[in-house]
């Protein structure tokens, strides 16, 4: 495949207009969902031969979303796609002012392996809603589903409109050596950060959805069963390959007692295991072998174990821990729950600002001054309060990061925005020219801009 010429030609394509007709964007999305229905079940047994994940984790995970996404977008696209009258500032009166919508054009998605369908039809979806084409490169670590996606997608789309081009580094690089009117990536800092110098270099707009360690601070007048239940099922699922999953517990010293007992508790009721469907392997040998160096034997308080052939890693509480040990040096993305405690909020709070702005922070007290002052003094892509994980289910939420966590948000209308520049247009009548600009130039003109400039 050339990939220059299907850039090309997706330019071309894009440049007679036809993207920017609502009916078109409509039929796409329809095609889209009617195509997710048809490979359903393929798709399905695709990601459980990658890492053994079940029908019911797929759907609730990777297809639920999706759909609601098309739904959202179906049902709004009009609304959102419209010109939005402004008021006019006095200086420019009489006149219109509004603002129109319009897609940035090629984009280009770079998709994660962790939801594979998700993390890459989802912002295809809001690239399609908002009238750009698109390019889709899925991760290739799930080589079974990159492979059903790009069946799906290339069998069916146009291939002006919607293509997927498979491949790892070689081809994402040849990829980001062209230039394209947006770029959407998923995936970690490290590589963000090559695709944010690539877009620079053709001054393409970015969207980083990106990773980092996301805490979930445990207030000591939480209700802690409510509480416990939340985390752990928040913490495995997906064997804790999920971006907003709470990557470390810091928690109130006066409750860690038994927050530690019932967090135990609570793993052996939910007994993870493939069989259960609740839980998957490790993506592959190389990350089962990071995450083997992030345990110290010394402060397992849970599980710990690991099956390197089968690829799977008991879900493992790590007890106190503090942030120079090895398993908060770096993102944990598998199931490794370390626990750490603080004596006093503030010090949790003056912990958790000194390090990189988190992708989420989830907070679990009753307290309102608690939930105020977490909320004002931290800084984070977004989050929860009594729950973890669920505000990306929201798609009246904006999702994304700060910082090193990402630049950028989608789902929902935030997705349409994404792929989209708003313009601004000023328009005056013919009739009524106030001479005031024009020269020649006088006191008393002075003195009238500077009237109308406070208006
Ligand atoms: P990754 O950065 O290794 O890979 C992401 C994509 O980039 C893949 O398609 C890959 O082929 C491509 N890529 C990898 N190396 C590259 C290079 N050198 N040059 C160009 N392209 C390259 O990330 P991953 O392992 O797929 O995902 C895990 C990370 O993604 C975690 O940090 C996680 O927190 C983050 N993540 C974020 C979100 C979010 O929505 N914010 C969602 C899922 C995952």
């Amino acid at each position: 495949m050339n990939i220059n010429e299907v850039i090309e030609n997706q330019r071309l394509f894009f440049n007679t207009n036809q993207t920017k007709e609502i009916s078109f964007r409509t039929e796409q999305l329809k095609k889209l969902n009617q195509l997710l229905v048809q490979y359903e079940a393929e798709m399905i047994n695709a990601i459980h031969q990658d890492f053994g994940k079940s029908e019911f984790d797929v759907y609730t995970t990777e297809f639920g979303i999706l759909y609601s996404d098309i739904s959202v977008a179906l049902k709004n696209i009009k609304k959102w796609s419209k010109w939005k009258r402004v008021r006019t500032n006095m200086t420019n009166f009489p006149a219109k002012s509004y603002i129109v919508p319009e897609p940035f054009g090629v984009s280009l998605v770079i998709g994660a392996w962790n939801y594979p369908y998700q993390l890459s039809l989802a912002p295809v979806i809001a690239a399609l809603a908002a009238g750009n084409t698109a390019i889709l490169k899925p991760s290739e670590l799930p080589e079974n589903t990159s492979k059903v996606m790009a069946k799906m997608i290339n069998d069916n789309f146009d291939p002006r409109i919607l293509k997927v081009v498979e491949g790892g580094v070689d081809i994402t690089t040849e990829l980001l050596n062209n230039k394209f009117d947006k770029i959407f990536f998923t995936g970690s800092v490290p590589v963000g950060k090559i695709v944010y110098q690539a877009a620079a270099k053709h001054m393409t707009p970015v969207t980083l959805e990106l990773g980092g360690k996301s805490p979930a601070i445990v207030a000591a007048d939480c209700d802690l069963d409510v509480t416990v239940k939340r985390l752990v099922w928040a913490k495995f699922l997906n064997a804790g390959q999920t971006c907003i999953a709470p990557d470390y517990i810091y928690v109130d010293a006066k409750i860690e007692n038994i927050f530690l007992a019932k967090l135990e508790a609570e793993i052996e009721r939910s007994a993870f295991s493939l069989e259960n469907g609740n839980y998957v392997r490790i993506i592959n040998d190389r990350n089962v072998q990071r995450l083997a160096k992030l345990i110290d034997p010394s402060k397992i308080y849970f599980g710990g174990k690991i099956n390197e052939k089968e690829r799977i890693i008991e879900p493992t509480i790590l007890t106190s821990c503090n942030f120079e040990c090895p398993c908060m040096q770096e993102e944990i993305f598998g199931p490794i729950l370390p626990v750490l405690r603080y004596t006093t909020l503030d010090e949790a709070i003056g912990m958790i600002k000194s390090k990189p702005k988190p992708l989420a922070l989830y907070l679990f007290t009753n307290d309102r001054s608690i939930k105020t002052k977490v909320t004002d003094e931290l800084s984070f892509g977004g989050g929860a309060i009594n729950d973890a994980i669920m505000h990306i289910t929201n798609h009246h939420l904006p999702f994304g990061g700060v910082g090193e966590s990402g630049i950028g948000s989608y789902h929902g209308e935030a997705g349409f925005q994404t792929f989209s520049h708003y313009k601004s247009i000023l328009e005056k009548p013919l009739r009524f020219e106030p001479n005031l600009k024009y020269s020649p130039h006088s006191e008393s003109k002075l003195k009238w801009i500077k009237r109308l400039l406070k208006f």
